[in-house]
């Protein structure tokens, strides 16, 4: 089976809970510490084995990584890790999970070999609200429920609100309606963009 590791516990004897997003749920892992003899780090994708033991969480055993070529580089990591992170209190209490959120992963790991992490991850994000049907492109205001028509703002879940509704970053309504429209960031300058990665780490 493969799959990536979104979330690590640490329990008695240095021994892990290891949660797996497959591609068609959550699998809550117990890794030995005895065992340990191929790294385990959160964002990485494995191939694994399960062995059913008396516990009531089965064994995590015959771990390989696999790799991504940008693995190496420590901000994409950092990005990547922070970003996967957010899909264990999003997904872990759900029976069954679409192969959409495992193949978004997927994408999003070829996606990043050429373009900026914060980009790549805020136009996925973007990607995954839509199917989830929490894009509001209508761009109604969260807070006075009026339609948008001038300076945007964003809050959780990138949901729209009038920038003085909230008091916070305005952008041009014309840049929010191409991020929601085509799912591109690219009228964002580095300093926008860092704005919405924070909005994202908030929750998905
Ligand atoms: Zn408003």
């Amino acid at each position: 089976m493969q799959g990536y590791i979104i979330d690590i516990k640490p329990v008695k004897d240095d021994d892990l809970i290891v949660s797996i997003l497959t591609e068609h749920e959550v699998m809550t892992t117990y890794r030995f510490y005895g065992a340990r003899h191929s790294n385990i780090n959160l964002g990485y994708k494995i191939d694994f084995e399960l062995e059913n033991t008396r516990s009531t969480i089965p064994r995590l055993k015959d771990v390989i990584q696999l790799g991504f070529p940008w693995i190496l580089d420590n901000e994409k990591m950092y990005c990547w890790q922070r970003y996967i992170k957010l899909f264990y209190p999003h997904l872990k209490d759900i029976e069954g999970i679409d192969a959409f959120y495992f193949y978004c992963l997927e994408n999003l790991v070829h996606v990043m070999i050429k373009q900026n992490a914060l980009r790549a991850i805020c136009e996925s994000y973007i990607s995954l609200l839509e199917y989830e049907g929490r894009l509001h492109s209508d761009l109604e205001c969260l807070i006075c429920e009026n339609i948008i028509n001038e300076d945007v703002s964003l809050v959780r879940g990138f949901l729209p609100v009038h920038a003085t509704c909230t008091h916070s970053k305005a952008f041009e309504i014309n840049k929010m309606r191409d991020l929601f429209e085509k799912k591109k960031v690219i009228n964002f300058n580095d300093e926008e963009v860092e704005y919405l990665w924070d909005i994202l780490l908030q929750g998905l």
